[in-house]
């Protein structure tokens, strides 16, 4: 069939099914075959390469993506595209469809037997944007990179540096696990229906192994969140403030003069290696 980046094409087999858009699933679909082509490029998708796709909707990038990979596991929630992807998908014999809630699926087990690499690619559900990157990173998801479609500010924030205005707990969680690069920026009439914000695409590319070394990885990120729950405070404060934490401001004071950091400072200044050396002396 011709490719559903058509947007006519698209709006004939929404019509056909008479499929209704579900807003609690962020269904914006896209209807733009030069963005898909960029997604694929940027994903770097060959032959060799087994790709899972996160909430296909009515197969739009499915279609480009099965005929770049060797195979593709697209994971739908919404029962009702189940029929529409028979359809849209009949022609290709590598894809399987799995009617099931991403944040629920052991991936693992999905791709037990493939040796093939691993790439994910989707046009992300927004509301579920973090969840499901945090979720891959820290279930350990064997991964090589990340290719998604996110909205135009947490792209910013997944890539930002220390100081920066975007720059977060979200920066260094994702920066702790994978190199971010923005990719492109998509604006609403690139999808179908569209949303009311601009989206950009995203690469993370995993690092074979984190770029800083810590003893306590959970304490790190509590100490993270602790920095980016009380923005405005300084770090000594908003440390001895968590609740997630049992630590005095005099031990933070010591710890920032070791490392010869102002008493005043801001989490928002430091580096992820400065919350690495900062995890390191707060551990008891
Ligand atoms: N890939 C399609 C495209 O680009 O046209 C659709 C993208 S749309 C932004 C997001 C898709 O994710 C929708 O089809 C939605 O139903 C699906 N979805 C939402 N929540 C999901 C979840 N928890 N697990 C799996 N898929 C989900």
């Amino acid at each position: 069939m011709e490719k559903l980046s058509n947007p006519q094409v698209t709006i004939e087999i929404l019509k056909k099914y008479n499929f209704a858009f579900q807003k609690r699933y962020g269904q914006n679909f896209l209807i733009d075959g030069h963005v898909i082509e960029k997604i694929i490029r940027a994903a770097d998708i060959t032959k060799d390469d087994v790709v899972l796709e996160i909430g296909p909707g009515i197969g739009t990038m499915t279609q480009y993506l099965a005929e770049a990979a060797g195979y593709v596991y697209a994971v739908e929630i919404d029962k009702n595209l189940l029929p529409i992807l028979e359809e849209t998908l009949a022609e290709y014999d590598n894809v399987n469809v799995i009617n099931e809630d991403i944040l629920k699926l052991d991936i693992h087990e999905l791709i037990r037997d493939d040796k093939r690499t691993l790439k994910v690619v989707a046009n992300l559900p927004y509301y579920i944007t973090t969840p499901i990157i945090m979720g891959l990173f820290e279930n350990d998801v064997p991964a090589e990179s990340v290719t998604v479609m996110v909205q135009k500010e947490v792209a910013a924030r997944m890539q930002a540096l220390p100081g920066s205005k975007d720059y977060g707990a979200l920066s260094l969680a994702v920066q702790y696990y994978a190199e971010p690069y923005i990719v492109a920026h998509v604006p609403p009439n690139c999808f179908m229906p569209r949303p009311n914000v601009a989206s950009s695409v995203i690469r993370l590319t995993r690092w074979d192994k984190p770029p800083v070394e810590v003893d306590d990885e959970k304490l790190m990120f509590k100490l993270i969140r602790a920095s980016f729950n009380q923005r405005r405070k300084t770090l000594q404060n908003s440390i001895n403030n968590s609740q997630e934490l049992n630590i005095s401001k005099s031990e933070v004071t010591d710890a920032l003069n070791k490392m010869s950091l102002s008493e005043n400072i801001r989490g928002e200044t430091l580096s992820l290696e400065q919350f690495a050396r900062l995890s390191d002396l707060l551990k008891k």
